[in-house]
């Protein structure tokens, strides 16, 4: 076979172009110019008409009835009654009839790229923080290629769900998260806004003890960031920033000073990065509150003292309600066989934390400190995809003894002012980014109609609409 050059030169070779050939190619060209400014014209930024019998503002708790929220490209540009819009010629219109529209949801603290089994309890036993350790290992053992893949399908499972924003807290590898989050932007793969914080900061043994010693470092290397004194924890700040992380997240336990953690948060803040710091005891609380973290994750054991602080140091709280309402045994009884004292001990230690939780959900809500939430999900939830599991675990808020108006604040407005995102998400007003969901029923008298979304929109496009009929 001929090399393709010596064949196209053979050809030029034998049939010159003629002046009139030339001439025909010229127009040719000039025309597909055209036609191709033309139809760029006409494909100029679409513009959407969104009508539905209710729209929830969470930040006032008014019910605007009918709505109309009209979207030009990726952004609401106008939202009210019809005779309060103009809508332009050629808008596009999708009626979804009596359903309730919401701003898309917030997941502010999750692991896409993490999906633990729970081991059977005699693995459990076996290990240091045997419900969590044998799963992370094997996940961060095998390919990362593996997990990549992982990652992408929980983000769209998220999406479907209506979740159109997650604040990914560690747990994805080296750069999972970053790269997910351009992938979607870029959208080669489909999925919510990410904000990205890469390998989360911890000290020595958080998470993983008993390791090979031969292995220990190249094993936590691929997960975790060390904070080993004030420059260590400065280098590991610095070491996300070169994968381009959208926030820092930093797990604060009794092996954490001070000085470490204010030394992470100022080079984190020097970088505008916010900094997200797991804390569940009073003592590693104390620790985030007094290096000035711009979020206290979990935050279990606050006390009310505690709760003061928070609000004058600008700090939010973010609420994980993961294990609230027998999550554990759910997520057991399916797959496991369980004895009947493992069961019974599980049914009343769960009734145990679930009424402590209520009463911390009580005493926040009394505080006047700011919160969000978040599902904090990582774990494999028989029969649910991971956005079912994670909009379940989030409306345990209101079985929780919340109200579901602040439950829905807490992941919309309040989520995006956590992320400081306040000015393009959280809410569906003029210039924010066109992230709507809708559900059929009323979400403030039946908080669980947040669990079977029926349609999304994120970016202005349709992600899923089960209810209007093609
Ligand atoms: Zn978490």
């Amino acid at each position: 076979m001929l090399h393709p050059i010596r064949r196209a030169r053979q050809s030029t070779e034998r049939t010159p172009l003629t002046r009139l050939q030339k001439i025909a190619t010229l127009l040719a060209l000039v025309f597909v110019t055209l036609v191709s400014v033309q139809s760029s014209a006409q494909s100029a930024v679409p513009i959407v008409l969104v009508k539905a019998d209710r729209l929830l503002d969470p930040r006032t708790g008014n019910v605007l009835t009918p709505a109309f929220v009209l979207i030009e490209g990726d952004k609401v540009k106008q939202v009210g009654s019809s005779s309060q819009i103009g809508i332009p010629v050629g808008a596009k219109t999708i009626d979804l009839g009596g359903a309730t529209l919401l701003p898309g949801l917030i997941d502010a603290h999750m692991h896409l790229f993490l999906d633990i089994i729970v081991p059977p309890e005699a693995e459990i036993s076996r290990h240091w923080n045997g419900l969590f350790a044998p799963g992370l290992l094997l996940t961060i053992i095998e390919s990362p290629t593996k997990r990549a893949f992982l990652g992408a399908l929980m983000a769209r499972e998220d999406l479907e769900s209506g979740i159109t924003t997650v604040r990914n807290l560690g747990h994805s590898g080296v750069d999972g998260d970053t790269e997910l989050r351009d992938a979607i932007n870029a959208r080669r793969v489909p999925g919510p806004r990410i904000l990205a914080s890469a390998r989360k900061l911890i000290t020595r043994a958080s998470y993983v003890q008993n390791l090979n010693p031969a292995l220990s470092e190249a094993i936590l290397q691929q997960e975790f960031l060390l904070i080993d004194g004030a420059d260590r924890g400065r280098a590991a700040v610095r070491q996300n920033e070169f994968q381009n992380v959208d926030l820092i997240k930093v797990t604060a336990d009794e092996n954490l000073t001070v000085p470490e953690l204010t030394a992470v948060i100022e080079e984190a803040h020097r970088q505008h990065l916010k900094v997200a710091v797991h804390a569940i005891e009073t003592t590693s609380i104390q620790t985030a509150i007094d290096a000035g973290a711009d979020s206290i994750e979990h935050g279990n054991d606050s006390t009310d003292e505690q709760l003061r602080q928070m609000p004058d140091k600008g700090i939010f709280l973010d609420l994980t309600p993961t294990s609230y309402g027998g999550f554990f045994l759910k997520i057991m009884e399916p797959s496991l066989a369980l004895s009947a004292e493992t069961r019974s001990s599980r049914i009343s230690s769960g009734a145990r934390r679930d009424k402590r939780y209520a009463d911390f959900v009580q005493r926040v809500l009394k505080s006047g400190v700011k919160f969000a939430a978040g599902s904090d999900m990582c774990w494999f939830y028989p029969g649910k995809t991971r956005g079912q599991a994670s909009t379940a675990t989030l409306v345990n808020l209101r079985d929780a003894g919340m109200p579901a108006l602040d439950v829905i604040r807490a992941i919309t407005i309040n989520a995006a002012e956590m992320l400081g995102w306040q000015d393009r998400i959280g809410s569906v007003e003029r210039g924010k980014f066109a992230d709507l969901v809708a559900v059929s029923g009323d979400p403030l008298a039946d908080i669980t109609e947040l669990e079977r979304v029926r349609f999304v929109m994120k970016d202005g496009k349709v992600v899923r609409n089960d209810l209007t009929k093609p």
